[in-house]
């Protein structure tokens, strides 16, 4: 605990902590270590964790990386925060990361409190909406962080700062204590260096909680004791023998970067010689997915983000003269140009009279992408592909809202089928890029969470 808090305190300059908790961290760690003497073998036990700033936390801020929550404290730590601490897992939480207001966007640059860098090339983004977290543990400031992935913000980050990251099947984290961005859609999940770190964070994070009404009664399986082996019935060389990975020609065509082709074709390369199976699938709506998503989750922002109203939490305005004003001058000063604009779009799909013809036309455009994914896993077990169409741009380079929202392409999907997706390490760029990470995506059927690590692992 005491490397890492020094790490964090020499790479300040990344940008990837919104809050450091030093003392009450050291202090959990040396009640860790007594703990340990007396016997206590939880794996994680001791183990320094980070937290993405949309998880709520009791005794440090919890912002949301937006002004509308600066200095908030919370009198309740989420679950998933609960559960990988003292009373739980046992890991000794470090601190908040950084992170896009409200988890709205995929560099972290809409964060209130400045960009991350990317720990592998300054100039670049980490990608987002858990772009501290991923820049973190690129970066070895903590060996494990939280995030969360409502259309990839698990995925992209892991992706650009090649760490490896899980978004699970929608339902199996708790929500409860998560900021809430879009509910049908947020999910918790961790990062960290590999699959295996994350089968371990998974398996303490996940499970049912009677506060969240969308969690599921799953019984969480130990990931980490079938890592090792290989598939039922295939031998040791070939471990994945039997395994058919589907690779969408959508996932593959016009618009994915060539250096991002190539080191995803040459980790599935290394899939074959582990004797996976490639079958070509087709996910047709794929290009659906940015108009469905880019409405339904606006749609869903603009009711959640009504609690901020100056009442109840966080910032009020100073100077006001009725009730209405206060409400209005309190938003426009708490919040950033990207969360408004969400909930403007939101507001007016929503509203009478557009219902119809936009918010409707969405969740029937998302219940098509879910039964394409459907109708994939008859053909394969997994689904491969790309995770982001290119590696992680300049900081600045993407001020177009819209060019950020297309390169969300890959990731959106699977969050609106709820399916687990995953990012692990793939290689690099080149030229100029070649210190820029590349992610492969993994997306399996829904709690297939155990084959996606199993995959995961095996390559790793
Ligand atoms: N980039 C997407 C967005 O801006 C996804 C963000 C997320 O998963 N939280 O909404």
């Amino acid at each position: 605990v005491r490397e890492h808090l020094r790490r964090i305190e020499t790479h300040a300059g990344l940008g990837a902590f919104l809050h450091v908790a030093a003392d009450e961290a050291l202090r959990q760690a040396r009640a860790a270590d007594a703990a340990r003497a007396a016997g206590d073998a939880r794996p994680l036990l001791g183990l320094p964790v980070a937290h993405k700033d949309v998880f709520v936390t009791r005794g440090m801020p919890s912002t949301a990386g937006s002004k509308m929550l600066a200095g908030y404290m919370s009198p309740f730590d989420a679950t998933v925060v609960e559960r990988l601490g003292a009373a739980g897992a046992g890991m000794v939480a470090l601190g908040k990361t950084n992170m896009d207001e409200f988890a709205m966007g995929s560099s972290n640059e809409n964060s209130a409190f400045g960009p991350v860098r990317n720990p592998w090339d300054a100039q670049a983004v980490p990608g987002g909406s858990s772009g501290g977290s991923a820049a973190a543990v690129a970066a070895r400031l903590v060996p494990a962080a939280t995030g969360t992935d409502t259309g990839g913000s698990i995925r992209q980050p892991a992706a650009m700062c090649g760490v490896t990251g899980i978004k699970p099947t929608y339902g199996l984290c708790s929500r409860y204590g998560m900021i809430a961005f879009a509910s049908s859609l947020d999910q918790a999940g961790p990062l960290a260096q590999t699959a295996w770190d994350c089968a371990l964070l998974l398996e303490a994070m996940a499970g049912f909680d009677t506060h969240d009404s969308t969690s599921v009664q799953h019984a969480v399986p130990r990931y980490t004791e079938s890592l090792d082996a290989p598939r039922s019935g295939a031998s040791t060389d070939k471990p994945l023998a039997g395994l058919r990975i589907g690779l969408p020609r959508e996932y593959f065509a016009e618009g994915l970067s060539h250096e991002v082709a190539l080191a995803v074709r040459a980790a599935l390369d290394v899939y074959a010689s582990l004797g996976a199976t490639l079958v070509d699938i087709s996910l047709p709506r794929t290009e659906l997915s940015i108009p469905a998503y880019y409405l339904v989750a606006p749609a869903e922002a603009s009711s959640n983000l009504s609690r901020f109203d100056g009442v109840r939490y966080g910032h009020r305005a100073a100077n006001y003269r009725d009730l209405a004003e206060m409400y209005a001058q309190s938003r426009a000063e708490g919040f950033g140009p990207e969360v408004k604009r969400r909930i403007l779009i939101g507001t007016y799909v929503l509203s009478h009279g557009y219902y119809d013809a936009y918010y409707l036309q969405a969740q029937k455009i998302r219940r098509l992408i879910a039964e394409d994914f459907l109708q994939a896993f008859r053909e394969c077990d997994i689904v491969a592909g790309p995770v982001s169409p290119t590696v992680a741009w300049n900081l600045g380079e993407k001020a177009d809202p819209l060019a950020n929202y297309l390169a969300d392409i890959y990731t959106l999907s699977a969050s609106l089928a709820g399916l687990p997706g995953m990012s692990i390490p793939a290689g690099f760029g080149q030229g100029a890029h070649a210190k820029r990470p590349v992610g492969l995506q993994l997306i399996g059927p829904h709690f297939a969470e155990d084959r996606l690590l199993h995959a995961g692992h095996q390559f790793q």
